[in-house]
């Protein structure tokens, strides 16, 4: 199941050979989120919730990890005061009622340059009628200022931090400029400032064959409850910013499979440690068989919303040789 990728030239994972590998950012309305929509989610307490999810375009992050395409749907210059809040309100009284809110930024919810600080009294005030709010935010930005924000909420607070892996060489070469301690500290600091955390793993980065893949996001699920994050959201690597594909090309990158995805929520679950979820967004793209993918991809979906294990999908394509 798998090849193993052969050695890597990493001269070329510099943040000039990512970004000189870059095609056009995609233009993003200044007035309103790229995106938003209600969708159903677990909560911490049980039960299903519906959680209003807004994109909002803002600056770009000023990281330039290595699978990220997230900079496509950002401004190119710092966000102007004002627009924030003016993207929340025109999302907010559009969207059906939901408790929950998720203000992702595609990048760092404190970063001054994508969140004017200026803003948070109306961001908070904006967010006042939802019990729970999550942001996404760098480990290495995770300071006082959380706390700061925290303190205008009304409702639980909640900081979605990339973990991405915990394996020893391929998270330095994601140029994501954090240690997995950093990840610890910032995790130890918030859940120290009654912020709850919830980690992003990626299912098979670069450089690791599919079997690695699926070994590395469980140890890093593992590793993230093990520091008290109580949520983990596996998402499946992509290509899509240029360098993934200069990746994928020499042999450094493969997609990982809807399998992979399958495994992987099936032992997140088992480990009863915290909410585990894996993203499902293009989930087709994964899936090797047009016979069964539907049916495993709503699998996934309600194992998403109920934790619990259902049994697999069967289909002729599993038959081996
Ligand atoms: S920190 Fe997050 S948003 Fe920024 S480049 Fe890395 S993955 Fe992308
Ligand atoms: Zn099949």
């Amino acid at each position: 199941m798998g090849e193993t990728p052969g050695d890597f030239d990493s001269a070329i994972l510099t943040t000039e050979a990512i970004m000189a590998a870059r095609g056009d950012r995609h233009p993003v309305p200044v007035d309103r989120p790229y995106a938003f929509f209600v969708e159903p989610e677990r909560a911490a307490h049980g039960g299903v919730v519906e959680v209003a999810t807004l994109f909002l375009s803002n600056s770009e992050c000023p990281f330039r990890c290595l699978m990220c395409d997230l900079w496509r749907h950002t401004l190119d210059g710092p966000t102007p005061p004002g627009v924030i809040p003016q993207q929340m309100r025109f999302a907010l009284t559009r969207l059906k009622p939901a408790t929950h809110l998720k203000l992702y930024n595609s990048g760092n919810f404190f970063d001054r340059r994508a969140i004017p600080q200026e803003d948070w009294p109306e961001i908070a005030q904006l967010a006042r009628p939802f019990a729970h709010v999550t942001v996404e935010n760098h480990p290495r930005l995770c300071d006082d200022r959380c706390l700061r924000f925290k303190s205008m909420l009304a409702g639980r607070f909640e900081i979605a931090l990339g973990l991405e892996t915990i394996h020893p060489t391929v998270l330095p070469r994601l140029n994501k400029e954090m240690t997995v301690d950093d990840f610890d500290r910032a995790v130890e600091r918030l859940l120290a400032g009654d912020i709850a955390v919830r980690a992003f793993i990626l299912l098979r980065p670069p450089f690791l064959s599919e079997v690695e893949g699926v070994e590395w996001a469980i140890k890093s699920m593992d590793h993230a409850f093990s520091r008290g994050v109580t949520c983990c959201a596996v998402i499946p690597t992509r290509a899509g910013n240029g360098i993934m594909e200069q990746l994928e090309a020499q042999g450094h990158f493969s997609s990982p499979r809807l399998s992979s995805l399958e495994t992987v929520l099936t032992r997140g679950l088992a480990m009863k440690r915290g909410r585990v979820f894996v993203d499902l967004w293009d989930a087709q793209r994964f899936a090797h068989c047009s016979r069964c993918a539907e049916a495993r991809i709503q699998r996934l979906n309600r194992m998403n919303l109920s934790q619990a294990w259902e049994a697999p999908v069967r289909c002729r394509c599993e038959a081996r040789p």
